[in-house]
């Protein structure tokens, strides 16, 4: 199930979950190219990508702008001449209730977490059918399967990414290109440590493993689609949740 030498890119990788990912990835030989809305953060975790023996670059992008998502692409090609893996990671939240979510709010989470994959795999396809090879995995969350109060915005842009990620398969899947989606639970990152107390212990009732998620555990997950052993899977959804949602 060799890594070594694939090219991957992942978005929102200056931290949480996508920097884990990318430095799991670059331990199994994989050269990254690190992107971020944040500078500072992707050109810091590209350092670390580096550390580890791999090459990486650090490029400034907004998922949700499409000249951003065509530059990126642009740079990613230019300096490694391919591209085997596509993670769509970078995500955002504004939680409130339906009655007081405002259009801005429900515009900003669906323009991030669902417009931006539908741009970065566009990108990356075009690239990886004539490569006739890549893996796209998009980070979708249990939130897109069971809904949650106060997420209505962030729940319809996760179970969008589900319809985004069946249809890209089928699409793809003749030019030898998987695409699959991950479900994670509740993992221990930034975006998790800032919900209200309330919410936490509701959804650590909902875990029958009664603990938190790591974000090693969604990187391990995202490794195994990324290599031979996943040859044979597309289309599909996976939890990675301490049993939240069984199907
Ligand atoms: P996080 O700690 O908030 O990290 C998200 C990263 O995405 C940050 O580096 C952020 O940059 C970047 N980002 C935000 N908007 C962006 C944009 N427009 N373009 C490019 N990058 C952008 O979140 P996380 O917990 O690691 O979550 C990663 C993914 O997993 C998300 O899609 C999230 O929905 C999903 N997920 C998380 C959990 C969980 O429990 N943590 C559960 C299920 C699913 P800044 O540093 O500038 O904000």
């Amino acid at each position: 199930m060799s890594l070594e030498g694939k090219v991957a890119l992942v978005t929102g990788s200056g931290r949480g979950i996508g920097r884990e990912i990318a430095l799991l990835l670059a331990g199994r030989g994989v050269d990254l190219v690190i992107t971020d809305i944040d500078e500072a953060s992707a050109v810091k975790a590209a350092e670390e990508v580096k550390e580890k023996g791999r090459k990486a670059i650090a490029v400034k992008s907004d998922v949700s702008n499409a000249a951003d998502v065509e530059a990126l692409f642009k740079k990613a090609v230019d300096e490694f001449g391919r591209l085997d893996i596509l993670v769509n990671n970078a995500g955002i939240t504004r939680d409130t209730l339906l009655v007081r979510m405002k259009e801005e709010d429900w515009d900003a989470v669906l323009a991030v977490n669902l417009k931006g994959a539908f741009l970065c795999t566009r990108a990356a396809a075009k690239i990886m059918m004539r490569q006739r090879s890549g893996r796209i995995i998009n980070i979708s969350s249990v939130i897109g399967l069971m809904g949650n109060v106060g997420q209505a915005n962030y729940s319809a842009s996760k179970a969008g990414l589900l319809g985004l990620t069946k249809s890209a398969a089928r699409e793809l899947a003749p030019r030898g290109v998987t695409v699959n989606a991950v479900t994670p639970g509740f993992i221990q990152t930034d975006m998790t440590a800032n919900l209200p107390e309330e919410v936490k212990t509701s959804l650590m009732n909902a875990v029958p493993m009664k603990k938190l998620g790591e974000p090693r555990d969604v990187a391990e997950l995202i490794a195994f689609l990324a290599g031979n052993g996943a040859d044979y899977i597309t289309g599909q959804v996976i939890g990675v949740d301490g049993g939240m949602v069984m199907s």
